[in-house]
């Protein structure tokens, strides 16, 4: 089978969906691994580490025609699903509840397109899970970030000049994103506090060493897949009022509140963000959907005329795209590894495994996904 991984068309991304790494394990499985020179040039993979592995690299897109399977990062466009052999696979995320367009293409392509982002929430998937991967980081990363832009330090620092207190940092949304933005602001020594919906995540919050604010909203609960259920507006209106106090005395206040395949929930209001002092920092780490706070512009920095910076960077893992390729990479090869078949050395598509089930969205000419097939819309 010949794997191919292009360089990435997409404005702005730093990342690549094969490393040395990966591509050594795709090597070891018996499939034939082609790149485009230069995939690996932004996220810090030379050239040479891919031909060192038995890569085949060529100068430009055009073996994407002639692939079995296409490993995409980031996003694809209609265009380059549409340049795929068909019956071939393209693996990526297609975010299908937003990009609808995408899966209609790849379905009219008559390729199998999988997207990872639709990975089940179980043990096994966990090594293929490319949400989790990249909200690791994100996470990770908002705490560097929202460090960088602070006029305070994090730690509480004793010295003959006197005491500086430590930060006090608020987390709303304790998934993985959130519980990594935890962690990492722990270890820098700020006082931390969180808050969920799904009251499980308490434990977890407490043995990293943060304070759970408990706010008394009724039943939320989760769905069967782990994910947070929305809130009516009554409980919403109850989470804001019980956070305001919350955020108006921390430095920081980082948003992590997704509701997966839907609009994110607007939980810091305009008031609540007024009533923060000057020079506090607020990371919407929802920004992509659409936002947790009140004044979140995608992909900017706001300063309100209180003085608070509200940065809605998207996809903060670009920023450390090192690692977010070895993940990523490393998701997308534990995922054709698992279904590989090594004697006929191809990947064995399985329609009746529950982790195919989950990502595959089309195949053989149509929308094959539960939830976006067209009999699935005609029966709602
Ligand atoms: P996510 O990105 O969908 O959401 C982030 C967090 O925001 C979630 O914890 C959610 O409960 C919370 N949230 C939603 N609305 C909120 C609100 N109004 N106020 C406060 N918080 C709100 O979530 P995620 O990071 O993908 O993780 C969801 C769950 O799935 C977690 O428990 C995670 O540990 C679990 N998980 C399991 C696996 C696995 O088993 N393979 C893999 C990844 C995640």
């Amino acid at each position: 089978m010949l794997i191919y991984a292009p360089k990435s068309q997409q404005n702005g991304e730093t990342r690549t969906a094969l490393t040395p790494a990966s591509a050594k394990k795709l090597v070891g499985l018996g499939a034939e691994v082609v790149a485009q020179a230069g995939l690996g040039e932004l996220s810090g993979y030379s050239d040479q580490e891919y031909k060192d592995v038995g890569v085949t690299l060529v100068p430009d897109d055009s073996k994407r025609g002639e692939a079995d399977i296409v490993l995409e990062v980031g996003t694809t466009t209609p265009a380059l699903l549409s340049g795929q052999k068909p019956g071939s696979m393209f693996v990526g995320v297609l975010n299908p509840f937003i990009e609808g367009a995408l899966v209609e293409a790849a379905a009219k392509a008559n390729i199998s397109a999988f997207s990872l982002d639709m990975m089940p929430r179980t043990t096994i998937a966990q090594k293929m899970d490319v949400l989790s991967s990249q909200a690791n980081l994100a996470g990770y990363y908002s705490v560097v970030l929202a460090t960088e832009r602070l006029n305070k330090i994090l730690p509480m620092m004793m010295t003959p000049a006197g005491t500086l207190a430590p930060a006090k940092v608020f987390v709303i949304g304790v998934g993985v994103a959130g519980l990594q933005a935890i962690a990492t602001a722990r270890r820098l020594g700020a006082r931390v506090q969180a808050f969920d919906t799904r009251p499980v995540v308490e434990e977890q919050v407490k043995s990293l060493g943060a304070k759970f604010v408990k706010i008394d909203l009724g039943e939320t609960g989760q769905t069967d897949q782990g994910y947070a259920k929305e809130l009516t507006a009554e409980q919403l209106e109850k989470q804001r009022q019980g956070m305001a106090k919350v955020c108006a005395q921390s430095d920081i206040v980082i948003t992590t509140a997704k509701l997966f395949g839907r609009k994110a929930p607007q939980i810091v209001t305009e008031d609540m963000v007024a009533g923060m002092a000057s020079g506090s920092i607020v990371v919407d780490l929802a920004a992509e959907t659409g936002g947790n706070v009140a004044g979140t512009k995608l992909d900017e920095e706001v300063i309100t005329s209180n003085g608070v910076r509200i940065i809605g960077l998207g996809k903060l893992e670009l920023h450390v795209p090192k690692h977010a390729s070895q993940m990523y990479a490393a998701n997308l090869a534990n995922f054709l590894e698992h279904f590989w078949d090594s004697e006929e050395k191809v990947f064995g598509l399985k329609r009746e495994d529950e982790i195919i089930e989950g990502c595959l969205m089309t195949h053989d000419g149509a929308i094959v996904h539960p939830k976006f097939s067209k009999s699935t819309e005609k029966s709602q």
